[in-house]
């Protein structure tokens, strides 16, 4: 489905719109409270998935960010690789980087999730540093990590 606030392609079993962090319809809001306030989340800042209220949130090109001012930054160099079930994967991810040269940033969900929504809120969100983001995808792909 298409995400009604920044049209990107949704999966209809994600909380929230990967690109732009919204949560998105048919979860909509109440679902998650924002990190600082007892509050309705409306979306996942795209770096660190904590969870913000509207008066939290810090928008940016459509795209939520948490309100750290390393985020929009960060975002701007670093890109949305995949996102790992687990530390684990990570881990032989990071381990298998061939020559090192692949700069990963991770940010598990875990950090911020208190309230456990049926499994999809573990995982690890793994940015890759945008120069190296073919290299990294074509490294993926050939352990079948990514299609
Ligand atoms: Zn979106
Ligand atoms: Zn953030
Ligand atoms: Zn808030």
């Amino acid at each position: 489905m298409t995400c009604e606030y920044c049209n990107g392609n949704v999966n209809t079993s994600a909380l929230c719109c990967e690109h732009c962090g919204r949560i998105v319809e048919p979860h909509a809001t109440g679902t998650l409270e924002c990190e600082h306030h007892p509050i309705p989340a409306i979306g996942l800042c795209v770096v660190c998935a904590r969870p913000v209220c509207s008066d939290c949130a810090v928008v940016h090109d459509h795209r939520i960010f948490c309100g750290s001012p390393e985020h929009p930054k960060l975002f701007e160099e670093y890109e949305l690789l995949y996102i790992a079930e687990s530390e684990f994967e990570v881990d032989l991810i990071r381990r298998n980087n061939p020559d090192a040269t692949l700069q990963f940033r991770t940010f598990p969900y875990s950090d911020h999730w208190t309230l456990v929504f049926d499994g999809r809120m573990n995982g690890v969100r793994l940015f890759v540093h945008r120069e190296a983001a073919t290299q990294a995808r074509d490294y993926l792909k050939a352990r079948d990590l990514i299609e």
